[in-house]
């Protein structure tokens, strides 16, 4: 998780939710990335289970902290992760859990679909459509649209994944293009090629101010409601 600039006040209560619920019975391993490590709440761990707050400096503009994450995902599982963990997820922060996410979501890797898109046509997906951007996609494709909210997967898997959007970013900014749904227009491209082998459905991540539909039969976690203006700088 990353908790840069005013994000530091989505993390207790992440924090305190997925101790609850999150892999309970399973050791887990909390990597938090924050420029503010002295802002960050003391939260009572469960037994096997660790926060390791890991300090980063500030990038200006959120775009770039959100797209910036590949890059430090991918460094981190090279310098730490591969040596403590399995699998990795990588979340956001302004998260809060409701009810078990359990080991039913561990795989080669994992993939989210984007609540807001479950029941639309592939025409209409977000993806980015200019040709010029190495997250171009026609409209004759795609198989979902998945939220770049919540993805994991096997560390070795992982690794590739976040180095190859890293590297999309950087050939797009050479050019002096952001993909319009900044990383998750990247995972979008890669999971078309690199087809995720386990899915998510949304109760997984439910926008926290839309009512559950009768189809989702549980919210697992969801997406607090934000002032954008006064959490992003
Ligand atoms: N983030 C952060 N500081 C920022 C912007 C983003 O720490 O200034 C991190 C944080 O973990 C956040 C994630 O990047 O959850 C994605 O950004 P955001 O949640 O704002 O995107 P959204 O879910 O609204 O598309
Ligand atoms: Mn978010």
């Amino acid at each position: 998780m990353f908790a840069i600039g005013k994000y530091t006040r989505f993390v207790s209560r992440f924090l305190d939710t997925a101790e609850k619920h999150f892999m309970i019975g399973y050791q887990v391993n909390y990597y938090l990335f924050t420029d503010n490590p002295q802002d960050i709440p003391a939260v009572r761990m469960g037994s096997g289970r660790t926060l390791n707050i890991i300090f980063k400096k500030k990038y200006k503009h959120w775009q770039e902290i959100t797209m910036w994450r590949m890059e430090v995902i991918n460094k981190h599982i090279v310098e730490v992760a591969h040596r403590e963990v399995d699998y990795l997820f990588c979340l956001d922060i302004d998260l809060v859990f409701y009810n078990s996410w359990g080991p039913e979501t561990l795989g080669e890797m994992v993939a989210t679909l984007h609540p807001g898109y479950y029941k639309t046509s592939r025409g209409s997906f977000p993806y980015e459509r200019r040709r010029s951007s190495m997250a171009y996609i026609s409209r004759e494709e795609g198989d979902f649209y998945y939220i770049g909210a919540v993805f994991g997967g096997r560390l070795k898997n992982v690794y590739e994944f976040t180095l190859s959007c890293h590297m999309a970013i950087l050939a797009d900014k050479a050019k002096g293009l952001m993909a319009v749904w900044h990383e998750e227009s990247h995972l979008n491209r890669y999971f078309l090629s690199h087809k995720p082998s386990k899915l998510l459905s949304p109760e997984y991540l439910w926008p926290d101010t839309i009512r559950k539909p009768p189809e989702l039969r549980l919210i697992r976690c969801a997406q607090v409601a934000k002032n954008h203006k006064a959490v992003r700088e």
